[in-house]
């Protein structure tokens, strides 16, 4: 059957409009919207995956809160000044451009681009209408981005470039690949065959704040990690390309790591970028790769059972700082991994530890992901000062976290705004404990 046409309700009248369609008076059950056929949707074939997600939002904003930290707002899209706090920016706003596009009432535009792109991506969308209804505004994110991919209107400039560049020097710095592991102090065996872990550096990590990478690579040898690297053959893990919608790029270099992975034999996979890791976690099956030959954990996964089984042995360390710990979504509200970092904190003696209010699940993103950093750093930088703002309110002089994607994006808010705070890893915090 074939939805009637109707007068939209217009719920913005600026020219980002959203058209709001009531599904529920339509004379099928909820459980039959799925099988609902929209006018354009043989036009707009990457819509299907959403469609089921944007008929059951009834445009309540939920999504943009926190239902746990007293309201506070959480959506950095939503928060951030001028145009974008209008709806069609917001989380019902990614659904009802859905549908508006599936029902003709709104035609791919510069506006709809700029209303796809300007998301992180964060997921705090995704986490608070699940409490409620369950329809996820992420899925028509990465719906509408991967449509507008197609149809040669996306990603805006900044993502192409940095896909330029990862195609041609494999990072999206544009930084040469020979120059990866310049950081790298101890002497590390590149490509070691059957080795039990390889160090999946990434390349915000090696560019940007390979104090996090020197970090880890002391913290595996001070464990007797029997470990590797891949040296100048690693390539960018895709998880940028993923994220704005360039997906048979992001699947292209995907392929080339894990084939290089599975040809040493390895057995375990680590990263310490929170990016790196979600890529080789659920990527494979996002883009329809075989799943990988070895284990892929996170580095604060491997290093708490380092601590738990004392390979690893915390000492205190030298810093009267309180800190507080940053959930980095592609690590949290992606995957589900909050205790590990936590844990690793709790093991180091004498540190003074606090909450932040928007924690875990309902943590306020960074602002650097999901192509944000580089095609709206306005955004970025609004976000991360958001989030020293909150520490400073609790009380905290250390801000960790378990991405150098965060760090990097954090500190050098922190360097715009002088406010003094310390942010760092947690691997570096581990590896200053045991010195
Ligand atoms: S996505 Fe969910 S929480 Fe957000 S407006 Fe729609 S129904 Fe409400
Ligand atoms: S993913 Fe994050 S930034 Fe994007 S709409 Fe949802 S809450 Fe807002």
């Amino acid at each position: 059957m074939e939805v009637e046409r109707k007068i939209p309700f217009v719920y913005h009248r600026n020219i980002e409009f959203v058209p709001f369609i009531n599904h529920a008076s339509l004379n099928k059950t909820p459980r039959e919207w799925v099988s609902i056929s929209f006018p354009k949707e043989a036009e707009y074939p990457d819509l299907s995956i959403a469609k089921f997600e944007a008929v059951r939002c009834w445009a309540c904003g939920q999504c943009e809160f926190s239902s746990m930290a007293t309201w506070a707002m959480n959506c950095p899209t939503a928060t951030f000044p001028k145009k974008y706090r209008q709806a069609a920016y917001r989380g019902q706003g990614k659904h009802m451009s859905v549908l508006g596009l599936l029902q003709g009432y709104i035609d791919p535009s510069p506006e709809l681009v700029d209303i796809a792109f300007f998301c992180n991506l964060c997921g705090n969308c995704t986490l608070q209408c699940s409490m409620g209804l369950g329809s996820d505004p992420v899925v028509s994110v990465m719906a509408l981005r991967r449509t507008l991919v197609k149809l040669g209107m996306g990603p805006p400039p900044a993502h192409r470039k940095f896909a330029s560049m990862i195609k041609q020097y494999h990072n999206p710095y544009g930084e040469p690949p020979e120059a990866k592991f310049a950081w790298l102090k101890r002497k590390v065996e590149v490509k070691k065959k059957k080795a039990d872990i390889a160090y999946f550096a990434g390349c915000t990590g090696p560019y940007r704040t390979p104090e996090v990478c020197e970090a880890t690579t002391a913290l595996l040898e001070a464990a007797g990690a029997d470990f590797t690297i891949l040296g100048g053959d690693e390539w960018c893990c895709g998880s940028p390309l993923y994220m704005v919608g360039l997906w048979e790029e992001s699947k292209e270099t995907l392929e080339h790591n894990i084939a290089l992975l599975e040809d040493l034999g390895i057995s375990r996979f680590i990263s310490t970028c929170a990016g790196c890791f979600r890529q080789f976690y659920e990527g494979p099956k996002k883009l329809g790769i075989s799943k990988p030959s070895f284990e892929v954990l996170h580095s604060s996964q491997l290093l708490c059972e380092y601590i738990n089984s004392g390979r690893i042995k915390p000492k205190s360390i030298p810093t009267e700082k309180v800190i507080t710990y940053h959930d980095p979504c592609h690590l949290g509200r992606h995957v589900g991994i909050f205790d590990d970092p936590r844990e690793i904190l709790s093991n180091l003696p004498g540190v003074k530890f606090i909450e932040f209010e928007r924690t875990a699940h309902h943590a306020w993103c960074c602002g650097a992901g999901a192509g944000v950093m580089s095609g709206y750093p306005e955004l970025a930088r609004f976000a991360a000062i958001e989030r020293l703002k909150e520490a400073k309110g609790v009380g905290a002089s250390y801000i960790s976290t378990a991405c150098p994607f965060c760090v990097l994006n954090m500190k050098r808010a922190d360097e715009a705004v002088g406010f003094g705070l310390e942010i760092g890893d947690v691997v570096q915090l581990l590896e200053r404990s045991l010195r």
